[in-house]
This record gives C-alpha cells, sequence and structure tokens, in this order.
C-alpha cells in the first residue's frame, strides 16, 4: 500500500531523480526477451518428428505468447471493453497479477522489475495488451513503483479510491478495467502529474514508439461519477 509518508519523501528526492535518466541496471532482464537468436541447438537423443519449425518458433521473443493471449481476447463490439469473467482472468493472469489486476492490490516497492528501468518503447497493460504509456513519459521517481508523468489519451480510467483512509485517484486500463495505481499531481516534470503504476499491471516492449506526435493526457483528479 501507499503511504503518504513514503510519498512525500519520493516528492522531495523526484527532482534529483528525474535526472538519472541512465536507469538500465535491470533493463537486461528485459532485453533477453527480444531478439531472437539464431543457434537452433539439436537435441541428439531427442527423436524429434517435427524438429526444425518447432524449435525456431520456441526461440521467438518471448512477447509472442503475450501477444498472441492478447490478440484473441474478446472484446465486446459496441462498448470496445473486455469481456472476460473473473474465472477467465483467473486462467489468464498469475495468481499476483490477479491480485493486483483484478483485486485491487499494490505490489511491495521496489519488487517490481520497472521501477528503476528506461528506454523507449511502449508499455501495455499486461492484462489485454492496451497501450498506457511510452518510455517517452516515463521516469524514475524513487517511490519504487514506475512512474509516468502522462499517459496515452483516452487508455486510462480515473476513479476516485478512498481506501485505507486516504483519497486518490486510482487509475485503471480504459480497455479491460484491470487496476494499474493511482496518480498523483506531485510529479517533478513539466505536467506536474506522477503515475504510480504496479510493475505487474504492464508490459514493456521496447521499440521505437514515441507519444510526440500521440495525444496524451496528465489527469489528477477522477472526474465525479454520474
Ligand atoms: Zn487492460
Amino acid at each position: 500500500m501507499i503511504r503518504p509518508v513514503m510519498l512525500t519523501f519520493a516528492a522531495a528526492l523526484a527532482t534529483v531523480a528525474g535526472s538519472l535518466s541512465a536507469c538500465s541496471p535491470r533493463s537486461s532482464t528485459v532485453e533477453q526477451a527480444a531478439p531472437p537468436t539464431s543457434t537452433s541447438t539439436p537435441t541428439p537423443t531427442a527423436p524429434a518428428p517435427t524438429p526444425a519449425p518447432a524449435a525456431a518458433q520456441a526461440t521467438e521473443t518471448a512477447m509472442d505468447p503475450l501477444l498472441a493471449q492478447w490478440k484473441d481476447i474478446p472484446v465486446d463490439p459496441v462498448t470496445g471493453m473486455v469481456t472476460l469473467t473473473e474465472v477467465q482472468w483467473q486462467q489468464r493472469l498469475t495468481p499476483e497479477q490477479y491480485r493486483i489486476l483484478r483485486q485491487k492490490g499494490t505490489e511491495r516497492p521496489y519488487s517490481g522489475k520497472l521501477w528503476n528501468t528506461g528506454g523507449p518503447g511502449e508499455y501495455r497493460c499486461a492484462a489485454c495488451g492496451n497501450l498506457l504509456f511510452t518510455g517517452d513519459d516515463k521516469f524514475i521517481s524513487e517511490c519504487g513503483w514506475p512512474a509516468f508523468d502522462k499517459a496515452i489519451k483516452g487508455s486510462i480510467r480515473y476513479e476516485t479510491d478512498r481506501s485505507h483512509g486516504m483519497i486518490r485517484t486510482e487509475t485503471m486500463c480504459n480497455r479491460c478495467g484491470g487496476h494499474l495505481g493511482h496518480v498523483f499531481e506531485d510529479g517533478p516534470t513539466q505536467t506536474g502529474t506522477r503515475y504510480c503504476i504496479n510493475s505487474l499491471s504492464i508490459v514493456y516492449i521496447p521499440g521505437t514508439t514515441s507519444s510526440k506526435g500521440m495525444e496524451t493526457e496528465a489527469i489528477v483528479e477522477a472526474p465525479p461519477k454520474k
């Protein structure tokens, strides 16, 4: 859970942290999955009826199963919203992802893979693949969670969260309703906004996608309920 004291501390550090753009100590874990190597090692003992194509498929990027999973996700043709049931979500997500994305949990600070990483590319909803942020807008907040100063316009749903004795703005994927984290107005960049997102709620896909030229938003307060 996010405590106000920690956030204040994080805000104080954020200005310094914002300059720490060379933040790739743990990015290798992400990049390991990127380029497929063409070294296909034969298995001498195993009788393989269909060796070559299967092996080639297996060495494709680790993102491929994820992309395929997202592609198959059922969507309401009218609303554009994902229509999976909770049982189906439970089957698709890891227990920890389910706890965070579907039960509004929070990962421990500094425990996620993405809190102190950088680099260009896309950050998509780990549940449905919705494009939420780009690497252009990520900064290291030192609060222990990945932070962004703006989001792709329309990708996020905002709701007032009054749990844990605080009033915060919860952020959710606008396509599947998955819980992402919260958004605060203590960001160190020009927008003054800090999207504080669980690493497990998003997936980083390295690439050249840039938010420059795309419509973005930096919303702090949830719109009033109708
Ligand atoms: Zn989603």
